[in-house]
């Protein structure tokens, strides 16, 4: 589980990554691979995204259950939003059966056409209603996510931190945050979790490596992650190779101080947006395994 071992050890080494639309042999045996190369590295854990829905909830079965063959820790996401209890009874049951024993329970994004088709009173309203349930079932180590900036919908920073404790309550034992690229924010939040006694439970901050333009953008403009000066010079300046070569020093720059700031009981999640070459060289610039 992982709780017990994030209990156990002072830093953690974690991954992201994302079952393809694809469904095909093929486009499996890309992910398996990639999951391979990631192995190189250690990490502590693997987490698996889940589409909101459902979409390819399959595939992402069959890539934990092959963390879990290939010696590795899973993390399954479950968004709940759109799902009955006994629909989630079920998710449960698949991953129980595919040997996967952590989740990251995740409300999940509500897009205009859900919200227009929804009737009635959801099952799950909120993270923290399928937190308690999925604590209630009693297998599962479950974890949850956090915003250091305030969530896009709620920016309020004091109801994110309430949002924050109520999923603490209702069952998760350990966080992963939102993508950020100034780490100030990180360490604010960091400081009002102290303030409020709730750093008994571990926060991972979770970084994306920056190689891609549009991928930065995309990135921005879903979180509402704000922009330190030294990105923002980055972005209005390069482009194709340029952009590359500098986004990642700037990705390497924001780990490096991360790993010299973070409290003890942290560690890094990279969202590897399926791309292991990124994460590798940050990995081995920064000697971290
Ligand atoms: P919640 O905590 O329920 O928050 C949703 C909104 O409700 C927020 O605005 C919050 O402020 C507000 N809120 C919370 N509790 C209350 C309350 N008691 N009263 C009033 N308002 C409240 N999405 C996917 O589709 N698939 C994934 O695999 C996935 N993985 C993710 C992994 C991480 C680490 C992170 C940070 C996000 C991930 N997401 C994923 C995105 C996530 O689903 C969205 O950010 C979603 O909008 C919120 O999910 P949540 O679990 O934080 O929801």
């Amino acid at each position: 589980m992982i709780q017990k071992l994030l209990a156990e050890k002072h830093f953690s080494l974690s991954f992201e990554i994302f079952p393809t639309r694809s469904t095909t042999n093929k486009s499996l045996r890309i992910i398996l691979k990639m999951i391979v190369k990631l192995e190189r590295y250690h990490p502590d854990f693997i987490s698996v995204t889940f589409g909101v829905g459902g979409i390819n909830k399959k595939n992402a079965t069959e890539i934990a259950n092959y963390i879990k063959i290939i010696g590795s820790r899973a993390l399954s996401h479950i968004t709940a939003i759109g799902y009955t209890k006994k629909e989630v009874k079920r998710i449960l049951s698949d991953l129980y059966i595919a040997e996967v024993r952590n989740i990251l329970a995740l409300r999940g994004d509500i897009s205009p056409d859900f919200k227009s088709a929804q009737k009635g009173k959801p099952d799950f309203k909120y993270a923290r209603d399928l937190i308690k349930y999925i604590k209630d079932d009693g297998r599962f180590c479950i974890g949850a996510a956090v915003y250091p900036e305030g969530h896009p919908e709620c920016p309020d920073l004091k109801k994110n931190m309430d949002y924050f404790e109520q999923k603490i309550d209702a069952g998760a034992s350990f966080f992963i945050t939102q993508v950020f690229f100034d780490n100030s924010k990180f360490f604010n939040f960091i400081d009002q979790v102290k303030k409020r006694k709730l750093d008994h439970v571990k926060i991972i901050p979770g970084i994306m490596p920056v190689y891609d333009k549009s991928l930065l953008e995309k990135i921005l403009h879903l979180s509402k992650a704000s922009i330190p000066e030294n990105l923002k010079h980055i972005r209005d300046t390069y482009e194709g190779e340029d952009f590359k070569k500098a986004g990642m020093e700037f990705s390497i720059k924001q780990v490096d101080n991360l790993l010299k700031n973070i409290p003890d009981n942290s560690g890094i999640h990279l969202y590897t947006m399926n791309k292991v070459k990124y994460i590798r060289e940050i990995i081995k610039t920064l000697n971290i395994v």
